[in-house]
């Protein structure tokens, strides 16, 4: 059943029940007023028949009187015929004392007569009489006066009118001799009577009331007096329009209210189907202010707020839609650790509504995690720039996180999240580990984490959730992955571009770092100097000891080179050999230095290679120094090639500088290789041009020997055998 027709079914339960039972309780209450008013109109008709009859006997009893007054028989037939002709009576008899009659008037009624004062009840009365008897002096009846009214229809009648009901004569056996009533009513009153015992009352079939009188003193006449019923039919046909007419009025305004009642609902019902499909436009019309009109504004705010925080969300996530592809680009398209990072962070933060965020990375070589890139940190952090933020691990919330590689969130206040000066200030944070794939740690010694992302300050002051802390998670998985991807980026890169048994750079880096430092030096008209490093009879070493020695020796002779250079410098292994040493912004005295520095490195202390083996080792250097001496990476760098051929034609264990390129016809320099450093001003293009030194020939000993007595350059250790410098 509906909401509606329950509601409707109320409503008729409510208003219907009282208003039958009303109605039966009015009806019978006007049916016992009906019935009173009955009983009181029979008593008033019973009462008027008493009384006409009563006044009849009366009137017939004066005439007897005065007839018997009269001592005359004329007189008395005189008078007689007075009384009926004035309609005192309708006839007079007077009889003697044996009954014989002396006086009889016309139409005299036949028997038998009612006698007022004594009736007897031997069938029906056809008169009513009153009799009065004429005495002697002696008081013996002489003779007897009666006095009678036809108990006619006419008489019936005049009793009739005198109640205002029915009047009926009786037989003995109570059948109706005259009667007034109707045909229809007749039989009913009749029956009513027989039932009748004395003067009760009895309601005829046909609802008349009827109460029989006499025959009795006072009251001769066998009577049945009735009068009409209360009318049950007018009453029951003005209850039942009344309660027809309320059970119009009742189902009709029930199914208003029902129908106003229950429209909202059903439009609500409606309207909440359509949201559930996803409409989030519809909107249920508001009528008047009763609950049903709160509920269904209450219905649109809901659906106005949802629909606002759908659009919200929709943004939101394109929003993140567009960083995680920028993201996804970023982490598949470039090795550039800082973009990825610096994308990483921002996209964290706008997943997580992050006022501002940071990334830091471990840094192996001081064991501190070192800021790498930050947004929004402004007046957070101690320091402006990202990388001067650095945090021991186990240090404060963010070193703690790398060491156990634990995530962390909460809030700074109340609990009291264990910051340490060096880290940004902040109300609330989430703070993840980067883990490196698979069980890669960062280092047996390190921390369990290779870095830490971390955000501050999310918008609205509402602390960082679980699900912050999963998304950020993610990303943290991400970010590790980026970062062991660049890792090991870096590394190939740099075995491809470094020797693997002396750990310096290669050839092939070599070609490159020349060309970028010649061409930074040309940018800002600063100089390069580029030193050749040759091992002096290294063949003699391996011959002697052995490769494997030979390969100590160069192991260690690199590691002597690199730790006689400044962060700046380079170092390459040419190849066999032969090395190459590029010192940025260094002029050829800085090179001279340089160069005596690495010889007497190598020279002082032999080379240990065995329990009590130590190889002693020289190198001859040469230098050149761009733009002096060359022009181009390659020239300059064949220019300190060529002078290395003029140490070792200097005997070795020595270095030369290159001879500046003399000015050709045109402008045009030619190299002039190993010049004697000591010969020279170094700073006299003159003077080097005045001093040229051929080292053509130096392939045999004869002009390796020529070459080194005209180029001679100062030893700065022992003689070494002299030998063709081999390539
Ligand atoms: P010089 O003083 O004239 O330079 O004499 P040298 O013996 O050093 O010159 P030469 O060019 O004749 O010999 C170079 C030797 O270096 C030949 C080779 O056996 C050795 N050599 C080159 N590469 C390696 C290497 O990787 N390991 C070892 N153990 N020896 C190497
Ligand atoms: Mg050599
Ligand atoms: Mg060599």
């Amino acid at each position: 059943m509906t909401l509606r027709g329950r509601l409707t079914s109320a409503f008729l339960a409510v208003v219907l029940g009282p208003v039958l039972l009303g109605a039966v309780f009015v009806g019978g209450a006007v049916d016992a007023l009906g019935r009173d008013r009955a009983h009181e109109r029979l008593d008033t008709a019973a009462g008027a028949v008493r009384t006409a009859i009563g006044e009849l006997c009366a009137r017939l009893s004066a005439s007897a009187d005065a007839l018997a007054v009269l001592p005359d028989p004329a007189q008395r037939a005189v008078l007689a015929d007075l009384v009926v002709a004035r309609g005192l009576a309708t006839a007079v008899q007077v009889v003697d004392a044996t009954g014989a009659p002396e006086l009889t008037s016309a139409n005299a009624p036949a028997t038998p007569w009612a006698d007022c004062a004594a009736p007897s009840p031997q069938g029906p009365p056809r008169a009513l009489a009153a009799r009065v008897e004429i005495r002697d002096g002696t008081g013996a009846r002489v003779a007897a006066v009666y006095v009678t009214q036809a108990v006619d229809e006419s008489l019936v009648r005049r009793l009739a009118a005198a109640t205002g009901g029915g009047v009926t004569l009786l037989d003995d056996a109570g059948a109706a001799v005259r009667s007034t009533e109707t045909t229809a009513d007749r039989a009913g009153v009749t029956t009513s009577v027989r039932w009748l015992t004395g003067e009760g009352t009895a309601v005829a079939d046909g609802g008349r009331y009827v109460r029989r009188l006499g025959p009795a003193p006072g009251q001769p006449l066998p009577l049945a007096v009735s009068v009409p019923g209360p009318d049950r039919r007018d009453l029951f046909a003005v209850l039942s329009g009344i309660v027809l007419l309320a059970g119009a009025l009742a189902v009709l305004t029930a199914a208003w209210l029902a129908r106003s009642t229950t429209r909202p609902l059903a439009e609500l019902a409606l309207a909440a189907d359509r949201v559930a499909g996803g409409d989030l436009d519809v909107r249920v019309p508001v009528r008047g202010h009763d609950e049903v009109a709160r509920l269904g504004g209450a219905f649109n705010r809901m659906t106005r707020e949802t629909q606002a925080y759908v659009q919200a969300l929709t943004a939101g996530r394109d929003q993140l839609r567009r960083n995680l592809r920028i993201l996804g680009e970023t982490l598949s398209g470039t090795h550039d650790l800082d973009r990825i990072l610096r994308v990483l962070l921002r996209t964290a933060m706008a997943a997580t509504g992050a006022r501002a965020g940071l990334v830091l990375l471990h840094d192996p070589d001081t064991g501190h995690l070192v800021g790498r890139c930050a947004d929004g940190l402004g007046e957070r952090a101690p320091h402006a720039e990202p990388a001067a933020l650095r945090i021991a691990v186990g240090r404060g919330l963010l070193g703690s996180v790398a060491a156990t590689a634990e995530p962390r969130r909460g809030r700074v206040h109340p609990d009291g999240a264990p910051l340490c000066p060096e880290e940004p200030r902040c109300l609330t944070y989430v703070a993840v580990p980067f883990c490196p794939p698979g069980d890669d740690a960062a280092g047996e010694t390190g921390p369990a984490a290779t870095g830490v992302l971390a955000l501050y300050d999310r918008l609205g002051a509402d602390d960082f959730d679980d699900v912050d802390l999963g998304t950020l998670r993610t990303f943290a998985g991400q970010a590790a992955v980026a970062v062991e991807n660049v890792r090991v980026h870096e590394e190939a890169q740099r075995l491809s571009l470094t020797d693997p048994v002396t750990g310096l750079w290669n050839y092939r880096y070599l070609q490159e770092s020349i060309r970028r430092e010649v061409e930074r030096a040309s940018r800002f008209g600063r100089t390069l100097a580029v030193l050749v490093l040759d091992l002096d009879h290294f063949k003699a070493v391996n011959d002697t000891y052995g490769h494997a020695v030979g390969d100590a020796v160069l192991v260690e002779f690199a590691r002597r080179v690199r730790a006689g250079l400044r962060e700046v410098d380079l170092a390459f292994r040419q190849g066999g050999e032969e090395f190459v040493v590029l010192l940025p912004e260094t002029d050829t005295d800085g090179a001279a230095t340089v160069a005596e520095r690495l010889g007497a490195a190598v020279r002082d202390s032999p080379v240990p290679v065995a329990d009590r083996l130590r190889v002693p080792v020289t190198v001859s250097i040469g230098i050149a120094v761009y733009p002096r001496h060359g022009a181009s990476a390659q020239r300059v760098l064949d220019a300190a090639d060529e002078a290395v051929y003029a140490a070792k034609a200097g005997g070795r264990d020595t270095y030369r500088l290159c001879a500046p390129a003399p000015v050709l016809a045109g402008g045009v320099r030619k190299t002039i290789p190993a010049v004697p450093l000591m010969e020279l001003d170094l700073n006299s293009e003159l003077d080097v041009r005045l001093n040229p030194v051929s080292v053509a020939g130096e392939a045999d000993g004869a002009d390796d020997e020529e070459a080194a007595a005209t180029a001679t350059g100062v030893p700065y250790g022992p003689a070494t055998p002299r030998q063709t410098r081999g390539r």
